[in-house]
C-alpha cells in the first residue's frame, strides 16, 4: 500500500494510567513507528539505558540544549526537566516515518502550538480510585510522591478535552487497537494524501 505522510504522534496521560505499557506494546506490534527519545536531568532507574529509555543529561548540558535550540519543547515534570530532540523528527517526518512522542502535558500543548498537525491522544484511566490503584500496585512510589501524583491527574485530567482523542485504557490490549486505529484512519485524511493524491490524477490524464 502506497503510504501517506508521516505523523507526529503525542500520547500524553497522568502517571500510573499505563500510557508507557501502551507505547511500549504499540511499537512492539509496530516496529515502523520511530520513538522520539527523550532527553532529561532525571537519573536512571534501575534497567533504564542511555539512548534507549531517555538521554540522561546533567543540568547545565540541558540548559544548552534549550539555549542551542536543540529541543522542540520541553517542561519541568516532578522537579527534573524532560525535553524533546528536534533533529530526529524531523528526520523521521521528512522521510515520511510516524515518530511518537510520550511526553506529559504542559510539553503536548507546546507541540500542538507548534505542530498542530500532529495526532494528539490523551490516555485516561477508568477513574481516579483506579488511578491510585495503579499507582500503589506498582509499588515505586513513596506516599508524597504518591499524593502529589494524584492531585496532579486530575488536573491534567481537565486537558484530555484539548487533545483530539481521550481513550480509556481499562486493557492495554484494547488501548493498543484503538491508538493503532486511529493512526490508520489518520494516515488516510485527505491532508497527509496530497502527494498521492497528486500522483493519481497525474496517471490519469497521461
Ligand atoms: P518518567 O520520569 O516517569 O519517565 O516521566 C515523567 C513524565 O515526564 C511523564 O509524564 C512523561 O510523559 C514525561 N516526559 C517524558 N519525556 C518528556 C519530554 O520530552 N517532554 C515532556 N514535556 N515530558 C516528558
Amino acid at each position: 500500500m502506497r503510504m501517506s505522510e508521516g505523523c507526529l504522534i503525542v500520547i500524553s496521560g497522568p502517571s500510573g494510567t499505563g500510557k508507557g505499557t501502551v507505547c511500549s506494546a504499540l511499537l512492539a506490534k509496530h516496529p515502523e513507528i520511530a520513538y522520539s527519545i527523550s532527553a532529561t536531568t532525571r537519573k536512571p532507574r534501575e534497567g533504564e539505558q542511555d539512548g534507549v529509555n531517555y538521554y540522561f543529561k546533567e543540568k547545565t548540558v540541558f540548559e544548552e540544549m534549550i539555549q542551542n535550540g536543540e529541543l522542540l519543547e520541553w517542561a519541568e515534570v516532578y522537579g527534573n526537566y524532560y525535553g524533546t530532540p528536534l533533529a530526529p523528527i524531523r528526520e523521521k517526518l521528512s522521510a515520511g516515518k510516524d515518530i511518537l512522542l510520550e511526553i506529559d502535558t504542559q510539553g503536548a500543548l507546546k507541540v500542538m502550538e507548534k505542530f498542530p498537525e500532529g495526532v494528539f491522544i490523551f490516555i485516561l484511566p477508568p477513574s481516579l480510585e483506579e488511578l491510585e490503584k495503579r499507582i500503589r500496585g506498582r509499588g515505586t512510589d513513596a506516599e508524597d510522591s504518591i499524593k502529589r501524583r494524584l492531585n496532579a491527574a486530575a488536573g491534567e485530567i481537565k486537558l484530555a478535552e484539548k487533545y483530539q482523542y481521550a481513550v480509556i485504557n481499562e486493557s492495554v490490549e484494547e488501548t493498543v487497537e484503538t491508538v493503532a486505529a486511529i493512526l490508520k484512519a489518520e494516515h488516510f485524511k485527505s491532508k497527509r494524501c496530497t502527494a498521492i493524491i497528486n500522483e493519481i490524477s497525474k496517471s490519469k490524464g497521461e
